[in-house]
């Protein structure tokens, strides 16, 4: 190696010492300063209450309300534009440190836990589809009520949520987050995309199982403070950060756990069968890339209209008048007559049905395509779920560049034309999906069948990333 080459090693090094070091100390801060974390948890609480109830009390802005002249669009730009996607953002990139560190709802149900009954568990709250079917279902009610669209809806969804997060603090747990841990519609979502951020709470087990009290001088021996983690996570055997909140209670405790930095596809290519659950492949591939897939596309998909327009002469042939009826309370079917948007039987029904037929293509498509190429690869059990898992870049892009849709209409109303949108997206989806192909390849490779029955498989892995990346192809280049 030449003296440059050298030089230049040393400085790599030396730069990530330092980096690690900087992470390490900003673990350690969390863990000093929690008066600081909990003063900002309540501080978001109180803007969430704010921009969630007061724009349900007020009337509806009309068609040339602009944001600087109406609270209901702030509030409506900062859930759905900035602060959801922003969500799903940091949790791909920081773990889940909106979890610990600023949810409203962690924050209440937690807090709610330390006076209430404090009752065990009871079996059916551990049922681990909880977290897959409250995301299913919250975001097809979320459609069929247009709650991006309108404050009465998102009040309905968002604090109904946050209320049952109350009660079930109120019931279960003492200063415990069981809502968060067994129950949350989100947090199926978050343990998944954490799994892919380069930034992490990392437990050395030996220096845990190692660790001494020190002996501090004037002072006796440094007494071990146990520590309150409030999802439950065993942290001495934590070896994943799907479930851990990143809240830093636990940083520097035993000397054993620190913040830390890791290649990003780390815990998605050391993933094995035991680590990889059937739920959660089943929230990426029929909640992400099928059920949110679909309720993007349905309301900007020509198809759907098509196939509506078709079914209405049909009902109107058949004269099944109920059907084209839109006498329906908001919060069953959108009902808002002040602005022109109302939801018909005939709507509901399409919605739900356009959302199935995605999650059935897109959703199915790709376990298939998984199973398939974990099958020809490597034959073991269980083999499909580390497979899927390599979809998660596409899975947490594909949920930011959905709900970018809202970010980019409401800043549409204000003036801006955001011409170069469409193509940035794609750019964004080429490289989600570009890493979820490699990903696909690698793990077919380490498969335990022979070279040619992996390279056979090769194509099989292929097919489940350019499934999910020619669909939104389709919605925003052939649409
Ligand atoms: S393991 Fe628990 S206490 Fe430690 S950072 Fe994660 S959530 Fe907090």
């Amino acid at each position: 190696m030449t003296r440059g080459k050298m030089k230049l090693v040393r400085l790599r090094l030396h730069l990530r010492q330092r980096l690690d070091g900087w992470v390490e100390q900003l673990g350690l801060w969390m863990a000093r300063y929690r008066m600081v974390i909990t003063a900002m948890q309540w501080v978001v609480v109180g803007i969430y209450f704010a921009l969630l109830i007061i724009p349900a009390t007020l009337p509806l802005p009309n068609g040339v309300a602009r944001m600087t002249q109406s609270l209901t669009l702030i509030a409506q730009f900062v859930f759905w534009g900035i602060w959801w996607p922003g969500v799903i953002l940091a949790t791909m990139s920081v773990g889940r440190l909106w979890c610990g560190t600023m949810c409203p709802e962690g924050a209440l149900t937690e807090w709610a836990s330390r006076f209430g009954r404090g009752a065990p568990l009871p079996a059916w709250l551990k049922w681990p589809g909880w977290p897959t079917l409250a995301f299913i279902t919250t975001t097809l009610y979320g459609q069929l009520i247009s709650v991006y669209d309108y404050p009465r809806p998102a009040l309905l969804i968002l604090g109904g949520s946050t209320l049952a997060a109350i009660v079930i603090g109120l019931l279960y747990g003492r200063g415990k987050r069981i809502w968060c841990r067994h129950l949350c519609p989100a947090s199926g979502v978050f343990h998944l995309l954490t799994r892919m951020a380069p930034l992490y709470f990392k437990v050395d087990r030996q220096a845990w199982d190692h660790w001494q009290p020190v002996q501090l001088v004037g002072r006796g021996e440094a007494q071990l403070v146990p520590i309150n983690c409030a999802p439950l996570v065993d942290i001495r055997r934590m070896r994943s950060s799907a479930d851990c909140h990143a809240c830093g209670r636990c940083a520097g405790h035993r000397n054993a756990v620190h913040l830390a930095l890791r290649a990003p596809s780390a815990e998605i290519l050391s993933a094995t069968p035991a680590s990889v659950t059937r739920e959660e492949v089943f929230t990426l591939c029929l909640g992400l890339l099928g059920v949110a897939t679909g309720a993007f596309h349905w309301s900007m998909s020509p198809w759907f209209v098509t196939v509506k327009e078709w079914c209405a002469q049909w009902l109107v042939s058949h004269e099944w008048w109920w059907a084209l009826s839109n006498d329906i309370p908001w919060f069953v079917l959108t009902h808002f007559p002040e602005t022109n948007d109302t939801f018909t039987w005939l709507d509901g029904a399409m919605i739900l049905f356009y959302i199935a037929a995605t999650t059935l293509v897109v959703g199915g498509g790709t376990l298939l395509a998984s199973a398939l190429a974990a099958r020809v690869s490597d034959g073991t059990p269980g083999r499909w779920r580390v497979q899927a898992l390599t979809l998660l870049p596409l899975g947490g892009v594909s949920v930011i560049v959905g709900l970018s849709m809202t970010t980019v209409t409401l800043l549409r109303g204000e003036g801006f034309q955001l011409a170069w949108i469409n193509f940035s997206r794609l750019i964004l989806l080429g490289g989600a999906g570009g890493w979820a192909a490699s990903l696909a390849i690698r793990q077919v490779w380490r498969g335990r069948a022979s070279p040619l029955r992996r390279a056979l498989a090769i194509p099989l892995a292929l097919a489940a990333p350019a499934l999910v990346c020619s669909a939104w192809y389709v919605a925003f280049r052939v649409w």
